[in-house]
């Protein structure tokens, strides 16, 4: 039997670091300040013959591990998107840990099963999709997809994809624009669908959504050639620049062809607690898959990601097996959220929903993303009327790009790519905030999203001083 570990001791100490980590992270740079092969390099070549002390090992973690971390949880985090971890769903995480159970069918954990089933229709009605969409949690956006791609395979190939393969069947196509995320060119290389499937329609207006037209053109343009469409992803609040696809246009032209649509809205599902901010997926109520992160923006922990459904048979005729092992005579009827995902295996993701949407209210998780997006308009602002910076993408909901210009905003002077992949170089070695840059239509831009769960005003301010400061210095 393994060395006993005073286990009381080593959790009260894990949980007391967890609180002092959180209250002092505005004190640390945000973006991990260290080489690549630096951490490696305190690491011995060979794995330990004997057990070593926890104080050694712990010592080691805040030694070694912690300068290498980049701190997703910190106040000025307004990189990628936030991964937000609300202090409440971290107590419930431990929790999780501490049981450990495999909820892969109802009877390995009826409560897991049955609280998932309730906490999604909670998220159902707070995001405002119809009754009748069933919810299940996936471990993230990428895998709601892939599902998702799935169905609308044996739903195109009239349910034999699976047995058969695709080495017989006519070409499958699916549609999405060019604003879509990698996962969806992933699920299309996985599901074997092939990248050459995947039209990728034009996008038009502000929105930067598919454009009706050309995909309906599309459409009719691979019946014509013998191929068969299979399905439509469209995106509300893309990665890069946030970009919307008009889902009520993109529904019915799917609906004209007995298209699957898939909405990935990984990032702003989230925002639609508000339903103000609803108008940016008009029409989703006519699509068969939904995706959005509550690990997102919402606050719990990652992974968390919540897959809504029209049709849960299509899913579960897709994904279930059932050897001898798995089956659970005498519960008909029952709910085994294995069958609605690709891996077998899954963690008692809905605790932390629970404990977050109980604490927090709608309420609370609504002012949080309020604010986020009412401050980043605000800087949007503040940065569009220095004379040296422009706006390259308005506000989606938190997220905008801008770049330093310089002098050249009106000269046309200078080489802006650079400056501007120097800036944001030099303001993530600074450490106050930590920013991202992209490419919008060829030119480099820096993004900014507000979304951490802990965020003041006042951090808003202090990125537009570091921004413009740090701008200036180099000019
Ligand atoms: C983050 C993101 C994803 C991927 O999410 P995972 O849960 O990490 O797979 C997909 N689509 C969009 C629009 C995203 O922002």
């Amino acid at each position: 039997m393994p060395e006993e570990l005073d286990f009381e001791h080593w959790s009260k100490k894990a949980a007391e670091w967890g609180v002092a980590y959180r209250t002092s992270l505005r004190e640390r740079p945000v973006r991990a300040q260290t080489a690549p092969g630096e951490i490696a390099a305190q690491l011995p070549a060979a794995p330990p013959e004997e057990g070593e002390a926890m104080e050694a090992i712990f010592a080691d973690f805040e030694n070694i591990m912690l300068p290498g971390m980049t701190h997703w949880q910190h106040p000025r985090f307004f990189a990628y998107f936030p991964a937000n971890a609300a202090p409440v769903s971290v107590v419930a995480e431990y929790l999780v840990t501490a049981m450990a159970a495999q909820c892969m069918l109802w009877q390995t954990s009826p409560a897991a099963t049955e609280l998932e089933t309730r906490v999604l229709d909670w998220l159902r009605q707070a995001i405002g999709l119809p009754e009748g969409f069933a919810g299940v949690i996936q471990d993230s956006a990428s895998s709601a997809t892939l599902a998702a791609v799935l169905v609308m395979r044996e739903r195109a190939l009239g349910w034999n994809g699976n047995k058969a393969g695709l080495a017989a069947n006519p070409r499958l196509r699916i549609y999405a624009s060019e604003e879509v995320h990698t996962s969806i060119d992933r699920a299309i290389w996985v599901s074997g669908i092939g990248e050459e499937n995947l039209v990728r329609i034009p996008t038009t207006g502000r929105h930067r959504g598919m454009d009706a037209t050309a995909l309906a053109d599309a459409i009719a343009r691979d019946k014509e050639a013998g191929h068969v469409p299979a399905g439509i992803i469209a995106c509300t609040g893309g990665t890069n620049v946030g970009a919307c696809d008009d889902i009520a246009a993109v529904v019915r032209v799917a609906h004209e062809h007995g298209l699957y649509v898939h909405v990935d809205a990984a990032w702003a599902g989230s925002a639609m607690i508000c339903e103000e901010f609803r108008h940016l997926w008009a029409g989703v109520e006519g699509a068969d898959s939904v995706v959005f992160n509550p690990h997102k923006w919402l606050g719990a922990q990652f992974d968390c990601s919540a897959h809504f459904i029209r049709n849960p048979d299509d899913l579960v005729r897709t994904l279930a097996i059932h050897p001898e092992f798995l089956k659970t005579r005498g519960h008909d009827g029952l709910i085994n959220y294995s069958e609605w995902s690709v891996p077998l295996g899954r963690r008692f993701r809905a605790l932390k929903l629970w404990f977050l949407l109980r604490f927090h209210g709608l309420e609370g998780l609504r002012a949080m993303i309020r604010n986020h997006v009412a401050w980043s308009e605000k800087l949007a602002g503040r940065l569009e009327a220095e004379p040296d910076f422009e706006i390259v993408t308005e506000p989606v909901l938190s997220l905008f790009s801008f770049r330093h210009m310089g002098e050249g905003r009106h000269t046309g002077a200078g080489d802006p790519d650079a400056r501007n992949l120097d800036l944001v170089r030099r303001i993530n070695d600074d450490g106050r905030i930590y920013l991202t840059q992209s490419r919008v239509d060829g030119k480099v831009m820096i993004r900014f999203q507000a979304g951490q769960f802990e965020m003041i005003e006042a951090d808003a301010d202090t990125a537009f001083d570091v921004i413009t400061e740090l701008a200036r210095k180099a000019a």
